[in-house]
């Protein structure tokens, strides 16, 4: 089934295809990082970082996917994450 826009989960990003796509091809330097509850061990966020010019050792979290808009990034609020 095609995924055509992103959507956030409690604060888990379920990436459309194309973001899918390109997290899949290295070149295009997009990766996924998870931030964990270590007491319950599930993860807790997830963001999307974008890798590219002068950013390209740390990187940039996005907030929105580039491709479909929407929004795939949640600020944690205070006492959130520990
Ligand atoms: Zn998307």
């Amino acid at each position: 089934m095609a995924n055509r826009k992103c959507k956030l989960l409690r604060n888990i990003a379920r990436p459309c295809d194309t973001l899918t796509r390109s997290l899949h091809n290295s070149d295009l330097g997009v990766t996924e990082k998870f931030i964990f509850d270590f007491k319950s061990g599930a993860a807790v966020y997830s963001v999307f970082v974008l890798h590219s010019g002068q950013f390209r050792k740390k990187g940039i979290v996005l907030n929105f996917c580039p491709f479909c808009g929407m929004a795939i990034f949640k600020q944690p609020a205070k006492g959130d994450v520990t």
